[in-house]
Order: C-alpha cells, then sequence, then structure tokens
C-alpha cells in the first residue's frame, strides 16, 4: 500500500515535501522552501533564528515537525530526546531553493540521492554562502562544547574543532540509470529547467507507477530531454502523475536561442557600458549572454561565486559552461568590507576584504577600475545586490541594462523593481529586457 502526503507544494509555487511510503519505506520527493508561507511571516530582516533550532520554522507551518527527520544538534538544543533515523531518502528533483533549501535541516545520515549537477550547484551554494541555513552538502553541528586546557567550558567551532563538520549522504545518479531504495525502484531522466542537472523521476512502488515531473520547461538548450522524458512516461503508462504547472495557461513561442540574439543585438547597438542582470545560477542564460559577447568580441564579468559554480559544473557531462580561461570571459571581484581591490595596498591586505574560498580567484580578477577604464568593451554581470559598483564603475553616456529575469510575482519584487528602476534611471541606463521563462 503506497501512501503519498503533501507537505508543501499544493496550491503554491514550490516548497515541495512530498512523502512517498510504500511498504515501511520513507522517501521525500524534494525538500523546498514555500516561498509564500516564508513571505508572509519574514523577509530580508525579519529572519527565522538558528538560535530557536526548528522551533520558528515549525511554528509557521514552514516544515513538518516529523520525528527521525531532522539533525540532531538542533533537536538537542531545543530539549528534545534523541531521535532515531526513520527515513530512507531524499530524491531531488533539482537545486531551486523551493525544491532543497530546507535539506539544511535534516539528519546528514539521511540519503540525498541527485545528479552531478545538482549535487554541484549545493556545493557552490554550501561553500559560499554568506548566511546561516547553508549546510547542504556537509553540516556543522551547532551548540557544542568542550572543556579548554583552562578547565572552563567553551563552545566548539569548525576551526578549532573540524571534526564538528560531518558530510552529508549524497548518492548521486546517472541519468537513465535505475536504482533502488530498499524495494522501491526509481529511474532519473534529465529535463529542461533554467540550471543545469534538473531531474523528472519515475518511481516503481508496490501499487504501481509513480511520475515526479519536478520543474521542467521545453524551451531551454534541452529540450529535446523534456521531450524523450515525456515519451518515456508515455510508454510506462503511469498510475499516478505528480507534475509542476506555474505557467500552464502560457505559451510563449521564444526560445533561449532568441534571448541570445536579442542580446547580441542591444549590445551591438550600445554606445557604452552593458549592465547585465540574469538569474546567479541560471548557466543556460549565461551561455546567452556568453555566445553574445564571443560573436561581438566584447569581454563578459561574472562573478566569484559564478566563477566558483562553473568549476564545479565543468566537470559534469551534462551541464554547458563557458571555459573561465576564454579571452570574452573575466572574474570580477566586487569591493567588500574595506574596498580595497584595485588599490597599492598588499596582496596580503586586500585579501583580507574576501573569504577564504574568494582568494583563489583574487589574481585573475578584475575590478570596478578595469571596468570603469573600458567601459565599452565590457558586459557587465550585475544582480541587485551588485548594483552599489555602479558607483565607482559611473556608467558613460550610451549605457545600456539588459534585464534578463523573471517579472515580479509578488509585492515585495515589485518594490524591488521600483528601486532597481531608480538606479537605472539614476546613471542614465537605457532599460532593455530580455526574458523566456516558461515552467518555474
Ligand atoms: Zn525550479
Amino acid at each position: 500500500m503506497v501512501k503519498l502526503t503533501f507537505y508543501g507544494g499544493v496550491n503554491e509555487i514550490g516548497g515541495n515535501k512530498i512523502l512517498l511510503e510504500d511498504s515501511g519505506t520513507k522517501i521525500f520527493l524534494d525538500f523546498g522552501m514555500p516561498f509564500s508561507q516564508v513571505g508572509k511571516f519574514f523577509s530580508e530582516f525579519l529572519q527565522p533564528r538558528q538560535c530557536n533550532g526548528l522551533g520558528d520554522f515549525f511554528e509557521f507551518g514552514l516544515m513538518p515537525d516529523l520525528k527521525g527527520l531532522y539533525r540532531e544538534d538542533y533537536l538537542k538544543h531545543m530539549g528534545r530526546k534523541p531521535e532515531d533515523i526513520d527515513y530512507q531518502g531524499v530524491l531531488l528533483s533539482h537545486a531551486h531553493t523551493d525544491h532543497s533549501a530546507y535539506l539544511h535541516h535534516l539528519r546528514c545520515d539521511i540519503p540525498i540521492f541527485c545528479s552531478k549537477p545538482t549535487y554541484a550547484i549545493l556545493k557552490a551554494l554550501n561553500d559560499t554562502a554568506s548566511g546561516s541555513f547553508a549546510d547542504l552538502t556537509d553540516i556543522t553541528e551547532c551548540f557544542e562544547t568542550y572543556m579548554n586546557t583552562k578547565g572552563t567550558i567553551s563552545r566548539k567551532n569548525a576551526r578549532t574543532h573540524p571534526e564538528i563538520r560531518r558530510d552529508r549522504k549524497f548518492q548521486i545518479f546517472e541519468f537513465g540509470k535505475e536504482f533502488k531504495i530498499d524495494d522501491i525502484r526509481v529511474k532519473p531522466f534529465n529535463v529542461d529547467h533554467s540550471l543545469p542537472g534538473a531531474t523528472g523521476y519515475i518511481i516503481y512502488t508496490s501499487s504501481g507507477t509513480i511520475v515526479y515531473t519536478g520543474d521542467f520547461r521545453f524551451h531551454g538548450r534541452r529540450e529535446t530531454k523534456t521531450i524523450e522524458f515525456m515519451e518515456t512516461c508515455e510508454r510506462e503508462k503511469p498510475d499516478l502523475l505528480i507534475i509542476e504547472g506555474t505557467r500552464i495557461d502560457e505559451e510563449s513561442s521564444m526560445k533561449e536561442k532568441d534571448v541570445e540574439d536579442e542580446v547580441s543585438t542591444v549590445v551591438s547597438k550600445s554606445e557604452g557600458l552593458k549592465v547585465c542582470n540574469w538569474p546567479v545560477r541560471d548557466t543556460d542564460r549565461m551561455m546567452s549572454f556568453f555566445n553574445a559577447a564571443k560573436k561581438l568580441d566584447k569581454k563578459l564579468t561574472i562573478s566569484l561565486k559564478q566563477a566558483y559554480l562553473i568549476n564545479l559544473l565543468k566537470e559534469c557531462k551534462d551541464a554547458e559552461v563557458p571555459d573561465i580561461n576564454d579571452e570574452n570571459l573575466a572574474l570580477y571581484a566586487s569591493r567588500k568590507s574595506w574596498g580595497l581591490i584595485g588599490s597599492d595596498w598588499n596582496k596580503k591586505i586586500i585579501g583580507e576584504d574576501y573569504d577564504s574560498w574568494e582568494r583563489n580567484y583574487l589574481d585573475g580578477s578584475i575590478c570596478y577600475k578595469d571596468v570603469h577604464d573600458s567601459q565599452k568593451e565590457f558586459m557587465f554581470f550585475c544582480t541587485n545586490f551588485d548594483l552599489k559598483e555602479l558607483v565607482n564603475i559611473k556608467p558613460m553616456k550610451g549605457s545600456v541594462y539588459i534585464k534578463s529575469v523573471c517579472e515580479p510575482f509578488d509585492i515585495e519584487m515589485e518594490i524591488d523593481l521600483e528601486r532597481i528602476t531608480n538606479w537605472i534611471g539614476h546613471f542614465g541606463m537605457d532599460l532593455q529586457k530580455t526574458h523566456v521563462s516558461g515552467l518555474k
């Protein structure tokens, strides 16, 4: 007898946490953050507290209070008794926050099944995150103490006690290769989505065949993958279909290749700096901007976080990313902390502005001065957080801002959009939009 319980993902965008139980085996399909529910109670400046363990998340129904699922350091800190592991795995469809962010809270001995690119993206997030709640591929146990040399109690941290850092149990699969979780057989398929590694599953249970699509689309660089998956599903004649549908009532004939052509047209017409905004981890979109840069012999800047991600993704045959050493690509280091990048201070002092993983990239990086001095040559990647760099870059007359992210779908994003429009106006840039979305 198979039982499905939806702890998220119904009548909302993402937030998928679907429990599948079959003859004593319990697996979750995704374990994501429910954007709409989180948005009701929290914002950028009003965040759940780590000091309350899982309490703030349970309080607002962001995660279900289930035994044998969550990390032991948090449970102990909340005064709960130790629990035995009671779940055999999580099948992850892809690395978007609304499908994967709450992995942070899970016990590290629960196996997480995912594709190689999905693991690479989670690892990049894990290693380069600046905030809390990013223990996606390894966990650092919190609230641990030890007896120090003076005979008093001190708090442990990962620097003095590296053993509190433990790897999660990942099971990385090959697309098309069946695997088993107890008696449940699972076959993963690559689908096209706005980041690499997205997976659709065919799950063979004791009561029949279930298809779980995850997020997918048909207009990106891996369109044929989605078609192949759908054709396979048709042949398998599933008993149950769990499918995502954010924009099923919309039709778009635009393809990723069209975005690339539009970007090329806008860039070729611009007389100044080209400021480009696309979703950070959408490497397909990055390829569209990169291909345009190559065609027009411009230099596309990417952030250090993107460089870190590309280095992990280049090992995955299922992900297409630019070569980090390509002459039309440049690594851009933002001003941080004291903001000494590009100054005469020595390497060590400048390096102190950055996290250790970032320092490895500083030697080959450029900064605001380089972009300021050769504005016509650059396509400058700029998220909303990077707008501040423009104060130092000082976009020249004839500069353009190419917005290649989705339209706002909630109040907070509307406000953001207004603010961003003010920045674009302040620097006298021409606003151009190019985007193709589809199922989120
Ligand atoms: Zn997604």
